[in-house]
């Protein structure tokens, strides 16, 4: 058929019965699909914010796809109201709803079928495109078409109504200066860019692109820092925001801090966020571990040396404390300091001087201290470990940092960033985490805390297939057991065996039995069970007798 010969529209009478305002429920049905009725502008307002936040491109494929969608829902329609029609007519349905809808005035110019050979070849003219309208006005004239919601509804209702993938385009639209729009179908074996213009109608091209960008962000930032540091601190959990409300009060002031929790939870992450947001910032973060250096070592590494101080110290150096001059000296595990080094830290504190080893002269050093142990401070003294006035110099302070255990709603988030972090630096994709993986993480223990999570989160990428997800097995030998709690009914927590709980609903319904002969069912069991001792099978059941009572007096009744 051509433009000579094509018929006129048929009369759409039949479309419009099937809209149907339902306002007392606040729904609109076109047949059986809820419609909206919407502001024009509000729909134009949120294209254009798309352009601006996504760009043209991302906007156009989102807008496209979403226009695809409306199309093939109309496409279900189209021989279901007009069955015995000719192919034309039933085609028709799509352009003369998607102008019933308000899109766009659509008048055929040339439509051809080959139903046996699944072809079809279309022109249509546009004129009034709302996308044109409210570009237009939002953006001036394009060089490139503008009708993205319109042709992509154009090719989902052809591929819907023919069952195969279809494409239209538009030959010239009125946003790039024609007066009108004029579109074209053909089937997509007979577009010879026609995987290009499927790239548009693919539902991941925009988030594979954002997980791109990600990854280059995080190559980027994982080249800029340190290998072992994994940036800020993650978490919202409020033990996690008490500790870091603490931290941040500290961090304009010269207050001696010491940090305590248990290993692992990022104490020297702690310590370096503290330093960062310090005005000691732009100046140098020393860390020493006391518990990694033999004891012979410690003084001379925190206090420096002269040369000949002893056996070994060829040259002259200066110690930690002397190298964070202005900055902040980190001192991890205080608890494992020898007690003559404690008697020197206190001097220094106190006086703000060091003392090289072996030497005569005293150096004036401006350093702020950051401690942090993960044994009780207060026991060690009792016992006799711990000088009790260097306690009282350094715990002016106090930011107990939670453990994972105490912070579980951090874990999915913790997990993720670490996850991005890591397949940075592997230059390893995977899909994420699963849930189940999650949720066994969530009941873990985490002895080793954060750092542990670090291990097992690298181990799990190492070991998950490429481009999967991270699962249960990628990281745990043995997975942890998922407790499943319920509330019973005198408001306890109880754990249930989540897994035959499950499959016995599986079962029961499958069987079909009813909710009344569940009941009859348990409250019979439980009679008898208890020999007929209604208090005991109340018990049972965790109902109290009087329920029990009732209950079974209904039963009788039924
Ligand atoms: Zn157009």
């Amino acid at each position: 058929m051509s433009l000579e010969n094509l018929p006129p529209l048929p009369s759409d009478a039949d479309l419009r019965r099937l809209i149907h305002f339902s306002a007392g429920d606040g729904r609109i049905w076109l047949a059986g699909h809820r419609m909206v009725l919407l502001h024009l502008g509000a729909l134009a307002n949120l294209r254009k914010e798309l352009v601006q936040t996504i760009g043209l491109e991302q906007a156009r494929r989102v807008l496209k796809r979403a226009g695809y969608e409306s199309g093939v829902r109309d496409a279900t329609l189209a021989r279901q109201v007009r069955p015995n029609a000719t192919a034309f007519e039933q085609f028709a349905v799509g352009p003369q709803l998607h102008m019933l809808e308000g899109a766009v005035q659509v008048t055929p110019e040339l439509c051809e079928f080959d139903l046996a050979a699944g072809k079809h070849h279309g022109i249509f003219r546009w004129d009034h495109s709302w996308e044109v309208e409210s570009h237009l006005r939002d953006f001036g004239p394009q060089a490139e078409p503008v009708c993205w919601m319109l042709i992509g509804y154009a090719s989902g209702f052809t591929t819907g109504f023919f069952g195969k993938q279809f494409l239209y385009r538009e030959l010239q639209c009125a946003g790039c200066g024609h007066d009108h729009c004029r579109i074209e179908g053909r089937p997509l074996e007979d577009w010879p860019d026609g995987e290009q213009l499927m790239e548009d109608y693919r539902a991941d091209s925009m988030l594979v692109r954002i997980e791109d960008l990600q990854a280059d962000l995080e190559s980027l930032r994982v080249s800029l820092q340190p290998s072992d540091d994994l940036g800020e601190l993650i978490g919202r959990s409020k033990a996690f925001e008490k500790a870091i409300g603490l931290l941040r009060k500290a961090a304009g002031t010269q207050v001696t801090v010491l940090l305590t929790g248990e290993t692992g939870v990022g104490k020297e992450r702690f310590a370096r966020t503290l330093h960062a947001m310090s005005p000691r910032a732009g100046k140098p973060f020393v860390a020493i571990n006391c518990a990694a250096l033999p004891h012979e070592l410690i003084e001379s590494e925190l206090f420096g040396a002269e040369k000949g101080a002893y056996t070994g110290a060829g040259a002259a150096r200066p110690g930690r404390f002397e190298r964070a001059d202005g900055g902040t000296l980190f001192l991890d595990e205080l608890g494992e300091l020898p007690p003559a080094a404690q008697a020197k830290l206190l001097r220094v504190l106190q006086t703000g001087e060091v003392e090289r080893l072996g030497g005569t002269q005293t150096r004036k050093v401006d350093v702020r201290v950051v401690a942090a142990t993960n044994v009780d401070l207060e026991a060690a003294v009792a016992a006799g470990r711990f000088r009790r006035d260097l306690m009282y110099r350094l715990n002016v302070y106090p930011i107990a940092i939670p453990s994972l255990r105490e912070r579980v709603e951090d874990i999915e988030p913790l997990a993720n960033h670490m996850l991005r972090h890591f397949m940075a630096l592997h230059n390893k994709r995977v899909a994420g985490i699963t849930d189940r993986a999650l949720d066994a993480m969530r009941s873990y223990a985490w002895p080793g805390n954060v750092r542990e999570l670090e291990n097992l989160i690298e181990r799990g990428l190492i070991i998950a297939q490429a481009g999967q997800m991270v699962d249960v097995e990628d990281l745990f030998a043995v997975a942890p057991a998922v407790p499943n709690v319920t509330l019973s009914d005198s408001g306890e927590l109880r754990p249930v065996g989540a897994a035959d709980i499950g499959t016995l609903y599986d079962e029961l319904q499958k069987r079909g039995i009813s909710l009344d002969a569940l009941e009859d069912g348990l409250l019979q069991q439980a009679v008898d069970r208890a020999g007929g001792n209604l208090s005991a099978a109340a018990r049972a059941l965790g109902i109290t007798r009087p329920q029990l009572s009732y209950r079974l007096q209904r039963m009788k009744e039924r």
